[in-house]
């Protein structure tokens, strides 16, 4: 008997075709099998089922960079001036207590799953245990980090030495790695408010630990000008220069590179992640040469407050800026495939986060969704592939599955009370209303400083 079994479902195999007709079987975490759907697959003894008539199966998307900790500022982001980490994301960042990141944790653990993302990657922030805990309940595969930086000057709450900056992923390891479905990765928040002890400290505690260690990388054109006045070389140049860069090292963004470190990329095996909303503002990243030289490139959604957190319009909003910024200039349509804009949100997202998912085939990661096809804007489809990627959208999700294990069924989550989250989510709001009553904005900025 498997654990589970789903029949007679579309499915989207790794060389990026779509099957009908399938039947899957899962045992312990793991797909067993992929074939041919046939009649007798309806009396297969499982313990659970899912029919997958009329749905399509793929591998659950894997949002390589997002924010828990800046959950709770979505719609107070878009069109503020720059720059937003100094004047919005870090002054809220430090008012954070372990009931606000465990209602943030909460709400992106339910649209993370609502939208069919079954693998993420947290890029840090504070009491990042009262969020692990909520992960850990709501089943999914996640690698967290603590905000790690130790720039003089930061509001007392997040101020903190070399030395500090480093415990604190450490008590995150300790408690949380190998937790549920929970991975820790060593940060470093941004370069530039990070010392070199802090960098060192970092990058040898996650080699020790055979841990990954991510950090924000040439997103801002101030932050490579940082580097250029001060050590005469890009940001990469230097991270290289200390050893720092290799296979288990995350980078953020990318969108600032020059050819030299393009190359540094593909020779340490740098995995990145671009998050496509979040960096229009910024610049367009080269994405086809980094695919040309065969970096690994996920996408991420730079958490809530840049778009929300769904991948579908992050691979759309991609398609767009790749086709405006490089398609159309060479006359070039194929210029980034929807077979490879979805390899990137599925198996480079997984292999990023150093896990053996993100493919339908036997012996990988049960981390699969389904999306309900039988929809005016999804049927009937001369190419699903392509339809995936333009026209699916978070609520066409059905179910999803992560090491085997249903969390959402027919779009009813079944690891969180969604129906209280929202509850605490209104308190919250009206709460933050009364606190913020009256204030102007210059006011509401001191009283977050
Ligand atoms: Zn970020």
């Amino acid at each position: 008997m498997c654990d589970l079994i789903i029949t007679d479902a579309a499915v989207l195999f790794p060389d990026g075709i779509v099957r009908s007709a399938q039947t899957i079987e899962i045992n312990e975490g793991k797909i067993c099998s992929v074939r041919p759907y046939r009649e007798t697959d309806l009396e297969t003894a499982a313990k659970e089922r899912i029919s997958g008539t009329g749905k399509l199966v793929m591998p659950g998307l894997a949002d390589c960079h997002m924010h828990t900790g800046q959950q709770l500022l979505k719609g107070k982001v878009l069109d503020a001036l720059p720059m937003i980490w100094t004047r919005i994301m870090l002054p809220f960042e430090s008012t954070l207590t372990e009931e606000k990141m465990e209602l943030s944790a909460s709400l992106a653990a339910l649209e993370m799953i609502k939208s069919g993302t079954t693998a993420f990657v947290d890029a840090g922030s504070y009491h990042m245990e009262a969020a692990a805990e909520v992960y850990v309940r709501s089943g999914l595969r996640g690698l967290i980090s603590a905000s790690t930086m130790d720039e003089k000057g930061l509001p007392d709450s997040i101020a903190h030495d070399a030395e500090e900056a480093v415990a604190q992923t450490d008590r995150l390891y300790d408690g949380y790695n190998g937790k549920g479905n929970l991975k820790v990765a060593y940060s470093l928040r941004s370069l530039i408010s990070c010392s070199d002890e802090l960098n060192l400290k970092a990058a040898r505690r996650a080699k020790e630990r055979g841990a990954k260690l991510q950090a924000h990388m040439n997103e801002y054109a101030g932050e490579v000008n940082y580097f250029l006045t001060n050590k005469k070389v890009r940001p990469f140049e230097y991270l290289d220069s200390m050893g720092i860069l290799d296979e288990d090292f995350i980078a953020a963004h990318c969108i600032l590179l020059s050819e030299r470190e393009k190359d540094l990329l593909a020779e340490r095996g740098v995995k990145v992640c671009h998050c496509p909303f979040s960096n229009c503002g910024k610049g367009a990243p080269d994405t086809p040469a980094l695919r040309e030289k065969g970096i690994c490139v996920g996408l991420g959604t730079d958490g809530a407050a840049h778009g929300g957190l769904s991948l579908w319009n992050e691979m759309k909003i991609f398609r767009s800026v790749m086709n405006v910024e490089y398609g159309s200039r060479l006359n070039e349509p194929a210029v980034m495939p929807a077979k490879y804009i979805l390899k990137m949100a599925t198996e480079n997202g997984y292999r990023l986060m150093g896990e053996d998912g993100g493919r339908i085939e036997p012996g990988k990661q049960a981390d699969l969704i389904t999306i309900n096809m039988m929809q005016p804007h999804l049927y009937p489809t001369g190419n699903p592939v392509n339809t995936l990627l333009e026209c699916v959208t978070a609520g066409d999700v059905c179910d999803s599955i992560v090491n085997g294990k249903v969390l959402m069924k027919d779009r009813h989550v079944l690891t969180l009370d969604e129906e209280m989250i929202l509850a605490k989510a209104a308190e919250y709001w009206e709460w933050e209303d009364s606190e913020t009553a009256g204030r102007t904005e210059k006011e509401e900025r001191k009283a977050a400083l």
